[in-house]
């Protein structure tokens, strides 16, 4: 079975949900490698990535692959690239994995292919293109396919892979040595989970009204086990922090199920969540451009609609 390499995205030594995904996707179209990038691989995150499908695990421990700045992650998949052949590579499509995808493309001659919200035989994948506005079916007819997949495309779904482990040394070149990390801060980690690899996104925009307002879109975020998101015009008011942005200049999403409270649905927003699974919307204007795109939809006054659907939600 043809190989596949799937960079891996971890935090404090855990495996992060995403690299889930894309092992079970890789699965269906071949044998998956997990490669892991730094130091720190537990004997846990081993048998996670093992868990879920690795064949292999190629572990470039040193710390030098963490200590600059992305480019020596594209560096360490070029030359596994070059020394494997593999049919394809997959990584995230987050802001860090579509720059290892761009870098790794130039470095290997090869097409790239990002925000990716599915994959099929032949390495044909449906793309979210535009800012979202297009969807289209592209396949990558130079070099090694590289793909970033959006998280959340795919059910993570274990079933076991060898889980080998091979040391791999990578000599970095000075060029991805040119921007060092020189500290890093670790944000406070909230209770709910994290935005982009969220389930369930709930958010609000200007409609919620103010910042204090924004304790009914959290407590049904919490409720349902769910991140909070929020509209440009909702973090530009200084209701919500600017991180929590959905759309075309904040995050990307990509979740099973997106609940959108006061938001009008402007192309740019929609730009950020417009290939959730289910969206419903909750507006007071029953012609609302959101409701274009909703699957389920509620014309009503968030205030009261939100709440009671917490109220629910806790019941059961
Ligand atoms: P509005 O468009 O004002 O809509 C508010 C909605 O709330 C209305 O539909 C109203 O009917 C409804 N409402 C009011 N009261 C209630 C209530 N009590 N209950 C229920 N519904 C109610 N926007 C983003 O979101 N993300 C981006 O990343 C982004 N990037 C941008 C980049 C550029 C270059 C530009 C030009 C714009 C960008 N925008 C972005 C802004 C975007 O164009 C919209 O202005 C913004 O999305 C509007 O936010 P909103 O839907 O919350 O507000």
């Amino acid at each position: 079975m043809s190989e596949i390499l799937v960079l891996v995205e971890h935090a404090d030594g855990e495996v992060k949900k995403v690299t889930l995904e894309l092992l079970t996707l890789a699965r269906t179209l071949g044998s998956p490698s997990a490669v892991w990038a730094g130091p720190g691989i537990t004997a846990e995150a081993k048998a996670r990535l093992a868990e879920y499908g690795a064949d292999k695990i190629y572990v470039a421990g040193s710390e030098e692959i963490t200590g600059y700045v992305v480019a020596p992650k594209a560096e360490l998949l070029a030359q596994l690239v070059a020394e494997k052949q593999p049919a394809a590579v997959l990584v995230a499509s987050t802001a860090e994995g579509k720059e290892v995808a761009g870098r790794l493309a130039v470095k290997t001659d090869s097409g790239v292919i990002t925000d990716a919200v599915g994959l099929g035989e032949g390495f044909v994948a449906d793309q979210s293109i535009f800012g979202g506005g297009v969807n289209v079916r592209s396949r990558v007819r130079t070099g090694t396919p590289i793909v970033a997949m959006r998280p959340n495309s795919t059910a993570p779904e274990p079933s076991a892979g060898a889980g080998a482990e091979e040391e791999v040394a990578v000599t970095l070149s000075d060029a991805a040595k040119a921007a060092r990390i020189v500290e890093r801060v670790k944000q406070e980690k909230g209770a709910r989970p994290e935005l982009t690899e969220a389930a369930i996104v709930v958010s609000g925009g200007r409609g919620v009204g103010s910042a204090e307002s924004f304790s009914v879109i959290e407590a049904l975020a919490d409720a349902l086990g769910a991140a909070v998101g929020a509209s440009r015009a909702a973090t530009d008011a200084g209701w919500y922090p600017h991180q929590f942005q959905v759309g075309q200049t904040g995050k990307t999403v990509s979740p099973q199920l997106y609940i959108a409270a006061g938001i009008s649905g402007a192309i740019q927003h929609r730009a950020g969540m417009q290939t959730a699974k289910t969206i419903i919307a909750i507006n007071t204007a029953e012609d609302a451009p959101i409701f274009e795109l909703a699957d389920f939809g509620v014309v009503g006054d968030l205030h009261q609609v939100v709440p009671q659907l917490t109220e629910e939600v806790n019941k059961r």
